[in-house]
């Protein structure tokens, strides 16, 4: 029986495009957002109680991932994007209803506004359902997942004296912890297992409104080459 539900209110997120966003929350601390709630549950009397929280649960949509045939099965980038395994198996964003669901730390709880860190969303995505997160039930030391036992590895990241002055001077500008962002980001290897990376080779991606240009000197490695303002959008 066909379901509709509604966004209760919209994810305003340090990442503006997919690429370089963690493979899940908690992997970047500095990664910061806000939820702006709608009416009628941004009143205040819908997160009355919140504040006795550390984080929650969002479920929201994959809103830029909705497909209109569903996948039965897909091949996780934990997996090197180059095994099949049931839909049912992974995280990935590629599965039927696109519902995600992350757990995120709560920095602050004001009437309409959530304020996040650790998330793991795209700017823009609409949120569900919030619900607290509960250690005693959440929190399970006897889990077991062969295929992700453990967060990923973590690359080396270094900085061009340039870029690291200008992502310095940017986080100023922001208020937001963009050296911490860009370095916890990048650490988790954005770029996809299967592609070879070539030292001549640039990445890049958009953190608030700062882009960020990159390169692998050597396996295993990134060096951040370029810090600048993203152009703003004519209207
Ligand atoms: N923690 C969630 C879960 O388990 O349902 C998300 C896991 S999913 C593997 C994480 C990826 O979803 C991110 O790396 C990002 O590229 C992608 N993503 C985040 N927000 C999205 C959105 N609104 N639409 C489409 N893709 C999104």
């Amino acid at each position: 029986m066909p379901h509709s539900v509604s966004p209760i209110g919209y994810v305003r997120s340090c990442f503006k495009e997919k690429f370089a966003i963690p493979r899940q929350p908690r992997l970047a601390p500095a990664a910061r957002g806000v939820l702006e709630l709608l009416p009628p549950f941004d009143s205040g009397d819908a997160v009355a109680g919140l504040e006795q929280v550390s984080h929650v649960w969002l479920l929201f949509l994959f809103h830029q991932a909705l497909e209109s045939e569903p996948r039965l099965k897909v091949r996780p980038p934990r997996l090197g994007g180059n095994r099949m395994v049931g839909v049912f198996a992974t995280r990935s964003t590629h599965r039927p209803n696109g519902i995600g669901q992350s757990v995120v730390k709560l920095d602050g709880v004001e009437p309409g506004r959530l304020l996040l860190s650790g998330i793991d969303l795209l700017d823009g995505t609409p949120v569900l359902d919030i619900k607290p997160y509960v250690p005693y039930a959440d929190a399970l030391t006897d889990a077991r997942n062969e295929m992700a036992s453990a967060a990923p590895e973590t690359i080396a990241i270094e900085w061009s004296q340039a870029g690291l002055r200008q992502a310095r001077s940017e986080a100023l500008r922001l208020g937001e912890p963009l050296v911490e962002l860009v370095e916890q980001c990048l650490a988790q290897d954005p770029r996809p297992a299967y592609q070879k990376p070539e030292p001549e080779r640039r990445y890049g991606a958009q953190f608030w409104d700062v882009d960020v240009r990159w390169h692998y000197p050597a396996p295993g490695r990134i060096r951040v080459l370029e810090v600048a303002r993203t152009m703003p959008q004519p209207d």
